[in-house]
């Protein structure tokens, strides 16, 4: 089978295409054919070495396509089956190994590529905004990065509940595309000082939550947009990662709260990971999430698909095809 595969850290050349056997499912395992493979920014810390893996490594935690074969002990699933999964490492080829227990059914309706770019990108968004602060209407959150994956997501998300959004992108493009899943107000945090925007829309009273999924350069700021007592879900690095942190700092800022969540620990329970992902696959199906999968590119094209996403040149979801 076509795979790609890394066999040191360093930049997109890394990614090489190589000729590998096809896995056999293991117990509890299931061998799925790839349709479509999601990309997202956790394989770009694993490329650049900001998070160890072991090399040589197949890249990848997302994708969607049809149950090949079933290991031993697997209940639930069979050959034919359309399914989708996170945390399927190894997902940058035509067939991926895949724990049963990570799997779930597509319904009717919602093809491999609707799958692929629903999954981690839609789960999150639905933790954030259902679990890590479960937002009401009338609250207002700000959003960062506004029209990338994860943001475009969290915004539909956040006005369907009744919540003001505000935004944070870099270009005016990227505001439009903001503004059609539902901000209500757009900052060009490339050209406008942040903080001092929120302050001005919320009358200097800070906004209840910020999702801030850049973390370096927006860091500090997000504490200093934030009403007493509200939350920091600080969920991403896409800058870098964020200095340490005094917690007396907390206190000052108004009795703050940060939290810094990761999917893994919202989908814990088999229950959990069915309840999100079938939210999240049955609203894209009824079209009440709108899913913008900007490009698709052949597995060949992987390096490059990467250098877009770490120089801020897409919006929605990139995904690969094997
Ligand atoms: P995005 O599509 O949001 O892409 C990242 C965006 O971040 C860019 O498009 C850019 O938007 C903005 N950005 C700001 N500064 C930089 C920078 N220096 N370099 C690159 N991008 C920058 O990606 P995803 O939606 O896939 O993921 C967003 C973040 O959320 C990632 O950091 C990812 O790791 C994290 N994540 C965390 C999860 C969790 O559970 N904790 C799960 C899923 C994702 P702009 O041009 O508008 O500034």
């Amino acid at each position: 089978m076509k795979a790609i595969q890394i066999r040191e850290i360093g930049g997109p050349e890394v990614l090489q295409l190589v000729d590998l056997p096809i896995p056999a499912p293991g117990a509890g395992q299931v061998l799925l054919r790839v349709e479509s493979i999601g990309m997202n920014f956790i394989e770009l810390y694993f490329r650049k070495g900001q998070y160890k893996a072991t090399l040589p490594m197949t890249p990848g935690s997302e994708a969607a396509g049809t149950v090949e074969e079933c290991g031993p002990g697997v209940n639930g699933f069979r050959p034919g089956d359309s399914v989708a999964a996170v945390g399927v490492l190894g997902s940058y080829a035509e067939y991926a190994l895949v724990p049963a227990a990570q799997l779930v059914k597509v319904p009717d309706g919602v093809t491999p590529e609707q799958a692929a770019a629903a999954m981690l990108q839609g789960m999150t968004a639905h933790y954030l905004a259902y679990s890590t602060w479960p937002l009401k209407a009338g609250e207002t959150c700000l959003i960062h990065a506004g029209a990338g994956g994860v943001g475009l997501l969290l915004t539909q998300m956040a006005a369907k509940i009744g919540a003001r959004v505000i935004t944070t992108v870099s270009t005016e493009e990227k505001a439009e595309l903001s503004r059609e899943a539902g901000a209500s107000d757009v900052i060009l945090y490339s050209q406008q000082d942040f903080v001092a925007e929120v302050k001005r829309l919320t009358n200097n009273k800070g906004v209840d939550v910020v999702y801030d999924s850049v973390g370096k350069t927006t860091f500090e700021g997000s504490l200093n947009c934030l009403r007493p007592r509200g939350l920091l879900a600080l969920f991403g690095g896409s800058s870098g990662p964020v200095p340490a942190i005094d917690p007396i700092q907390l206190s000052s800022k108004g009795s703050l709260f940060i939290t810094r969540p990761t999917l893994w620990h919202y989908i814990l329970t088999r229950d959990e990971l069915e309840r999100r992902a079938s939210d999240v696959l049955n609203w894209v199906k009824s079209g009440d999430l709108k899913l913008r999968m900007e490009h698709i590119y052949p597995l060949t094209e992987a390096g490059h698909a990467q250098c877009e996403m770490e120089n801020r040149r897409t919006t929605g979801k990139i995904l690969l095809e094997p």
